[in-house]
């Protein structure tokens, strides 16, 4: 950067000061830009993408595979989750379950459960925030954290699911950089909105199909009180639309292979 010109007493020329930072702005618009565009890219969700291009982020898997993932964000929770593990069980159905850190860490007992139930494990990153009003080093603590706590307790994750589903462009890079897959839902049970399990349920059946990643939340922690209820009470209307669909309910990893 250019040197100021000061005056006899060592105070920079106001006037080059200014033009200095008028010749920052551009370079700042242009970090702030990188690190925001994904996430507008995101609304991709609700369009006909799949992918972002060099797999930096998938909303769903292969269309022709008849199968698709039932994921739970949020947890572990105490109240929300073995009531949400018992009712998989009655289904028959493997699920996916996107932890964060900080809950892993105070409920490792509850990620062990899922685990040995035979669910998967991915990360939600370690504190529920949203990374456009945090800096690519704070996003980059997170995630390392995320995996630091999973990996403790012997499931280091290889599916990684940003709060809000609102990754930055940091997000994408550093998820990446650290060997997580990024990925977001086709589908979703909006929990906090609907009135009741018949909703949750209509709401998922709406964009029910092939290669679906489906979102619902086995706590209620950053939502309206009632969301892991009103999902638990969806999930045999799920199942049987899933049966009926001919859809087989799989994990992550069996998705996306
Ligand atoms: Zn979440």
């Amino acid at each position: 950067m250019e040197e100021i010109p000061r005056d006899h007493a060592g105070r920079p020329d106001p006037v080059a000061a200014r033009r200095a930072c008028a010749r920052l702005v551009p370079v700042a618009g242009a970090v702030v830009a990188a690190h925001w565009v994904p996430s507008v890219a995101v609304l991709g969700q609700w369009g006909p993408f799949s992918s972002l291009p060099g797999e930096l982020c998938r909303w769903q898997g292969p269309r022709d595979s008849a199968r698709v993932a039932l994921t739970f964000d949020d947890g572990p929770d105490p109240e929300g989750t073995p009531r949400v593990l018992d009712a998989l069980d009655e289904q028959g159905i493997r699920a996916t379950f996107f932890v964060l850190g900080e809950h892993a860490r105070a409920h490792p007992d509850l990620v062990e459960e899922v685990a040995r139930r035979g669910h998967q494990l991915g990360t939600h990153g370690d504190q529920h925030a949203h990374h456009l009003v945090r800096s690519p080093l704070w996003v980059y603590q997170d995630i390392l954290r995320a995996r630091g706590a999973m990996a403790s307790l012997g499931h280091p994750p290889r599916w990684y699911r940003p709060a809000y589903g609102q990754p930055t462009g940091s997000t994408l890079a550093i998820a990446r950089a650290i060997g997580l897959r990024t990925v977001l839902w086709s589908a979703w049970g909006r929990e906090w909105a609907a009135a009741g399990p018949g909703e949750v349920a209509a709401s998922v059946a709406r964009r029910l199909r092939s290669g679906a990643i489906v979102l619902l939340h086995d706590s209620d922690c950053f939502g309206p009180r009632g969301m892991w209820r009103r999902a638990l009470g969806a999930l045999p209307l799920v199942a049987a639309e899933l049966r009926r669909r001919s859809l087989v309910p799989v994990t992550m990893d069996e998705l996306l292979v």
